[in-house]
């Protein structure tokens, strides 16, 4: 039987008032990731990687392997809590670690920098799968305001995304880098006081308990389970960051390995196995569910597309923003990373309301053409940038209106996407692999670093070009947003013309 306690049961704007806790945890969690990685990539071209030739190479693959790797913890970090701490627990260790990685990183110091990334990896795989299912538990199953719960909850993630950025790339550039990163690791902090502010009032009743199995006490080599597992999280950092320092291909180019690291092996490894254990759930599905699933495997490829593209933001265009955009009397470079959240900010809730239009006229677009609009968003918003090099100043500067607009786009084409994605997900997946597919879908924000870290190679200038920032760079930014535009926009195309077919995959689901 469920103990709830009666602050549990108390509403605020007719939803529990453990969402609102669960709201501010996140909104600050996100304001800690989007404040950091906002200086991230500016951080290594212009300190951990200044003396190097290919430094913008270097920051490329390290920015992908730490994407990569900031996004597959939370399959493991969601396992860990669903089998021995619970997600009370997780969230706790999660944050507190991320919140050690943040002030780590404000030591200006190579092997500090290394472990600090790692720590947010680590930390951000026990907090961010489970504050997120956290809130589908404060509903029952089938409550219609479940929907609207998650809407006022990705609002939050993006106040933070929003904010964050303002402020540690004002810090950074005002006072210096570290003020910036020690500003995201006092958000993070912050946002563990008010999960463990709510926890003291009884707001989750006695949700997110470790699992009624009292793995957490029981001993493995004489440690308990919930001791060992903290200490395997800890000690996996050092692992971790040495995996993140060996951004240096393999092979040379040409041979085998071309222009792979450590880290995309991993990946192909893991693409390859999360394929074939896909492949095997499919054959032993009833026909019905096979094809479901087969929608969703389509479903996570084509966000993997958009997130490629999409997550370019903390790289690429933040370079091109402080190479080639004129930011004079606006804002800095790091701050730009600001423009996505608050169009989200603002379009989300007239998104949502066109649906709800749409679907009282019978005129909702289904699924698979929403995210083939998704795409076509994508591919015009960056065929917006490879065309602001015609409006450039003498400087090879273009106006900030390009960069506006690109983010205004590009974030239309996430909503069409993100939120209808996720809910899809549940639909489409058998009840007994739920979690599982939850995580794959979380997987294509992994690969889609990936994605970003090919890119972002192919896009890298040397420092040793004369002219960093002039109309050399413009040429090959805008050179390269024409192509990444015509793949988003084929990719868009392809899949409308293929809605008709993957409709059908999806049975009654919409
Ligand atoms: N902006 C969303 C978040 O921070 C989704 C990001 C992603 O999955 N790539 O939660």
């Amino acid at each position: 039987m469920s103990q709830i306690s009666p602050a549990s049961e108390k509403q605020i704007l007719g939803h529990p008032q453990g969402l609102f806790y669960l709201f501010f945890a996140e909104l600050w969690e996100r304001f800690s990731f989007y404040g950091m990685r906002a200086l991230l990539t500016l951080y290594m071209v212009q300190v951990i990687f200044e003396k190097l030739v290919e430094r913008d190479y270097a920051t490329a693959a390290v920015y992908s392997s730490y994407g990569s790797l900031v996004y597959a913890s939370t399959v493991v970090g969601g396992r860990i809590s669903d089998s021995i701490l619970g997600m009370r627990k997780s969230i706790f260790l999660g944050g507190i670690l991320m919140s050690i990685g943040h002030f780590v990183l404000a030591v200006e110091h190579n092997i500090a920098f290394f472990l600090a990334l790692s720590l947010i990896i680590v930390g951000n795989g026990f907090f961010k799968p489970n504050i997120s299912t956290f809130v589908g538990t404060l509903y029952e199953k089938g409550d219609p305001k479940k929907d609207s719960g998650f809407t006022i909850f990705y609002m939050g993630i993006n106040i933070g995304g929003w904010i964050a950025p303002l402020l540690c790339g004002w810090l950074a550039a005002k006072y210096g880098w570290h003020y910036g990163f020690g500003l995201a690791g006092i958000g993070m902090l912050t946002g563990l006081i008010f999960f463990w502010s709510g926890i003291k009032k009884g707001v989750f009743g006695d949700r997110g308990l470790p699992p009624a199995t009292g793995a957490i006490d029981k001993p493995i080599a004489g440690i308990k389970q919930g001791v060992l597992v903290t200490i395997l999280a800890i000690a996996s950092a050092p692992l971790i960051a040495y995996l993140l320092s060996s951004y240096k291909p393999l092979g040379a180019e040409g041979t085998m390995f071309g222009d792979t690291n450590i880290v995309n092996l991993l990946f192909y490894f893991i693409g390859f196995a999360v394929l074939g254990y896909m492949a095997y759930v499919m054959v032993k599905a009833t026909p019905d569910e096979r094809k479901k699933l087969f929608a969703a495997v389509l479903f996570t490829f084509f966000m993997t597309i958009f997130w490629g593209f999409h997550e370019l933001s903390g790289s690429v265009i933040t370079l091109f923003a402080s190479r080639n955009v004129d930011l004079s009397g606006i804002m800095t470079a790091a701050q730009t990373n600001s423009l996505n959240s608050m169009w989200i900010i603002i379009l989300a809730i007239p998104i949502s309301m066109m649906w709800t239009w749409l679907t009282k006229r019978k005129m909702n677009p289904r699924t698979p053409y929403k995210f083939g609009l998704g795409l076509l968003f994508a591919g015009v918003s960056f065929y917006i940038l490879a065309n602001s090099g015609g409006s450039a100043n003498e400087d090879g500067l273009v106006p900030f209106s390009y960069l506006l607009l690109m983010y205004f786009l590009i974030s239309v084409g996430e909503l069409f996407m993100s939120p209808v994605g996720l809910s899809k997900m549940t639909d489409l997946a058998p009840q007994r692999i739920i979690a599982f597919i939850m995580g794959v879908w979380f997987l294509s924000s992994a690969f889609a670093f990936q994605v970003v870290g090919f890119i972002g190679k192919q896009m890298a200038i040397e420092s040793s070009d004369a002219n960093i920032g002039g109309f050399d760079t413009l040429d090959v930014y805008t050179g390269g947003f024409m192509l990444i535009a015509k793949y988003a926009l084929g990719a868009g195309v392809i899949v409308l013309l293929a809605s008709p077919l993957i409709k059908k995959l999806m049975g009654n689901v919409h």
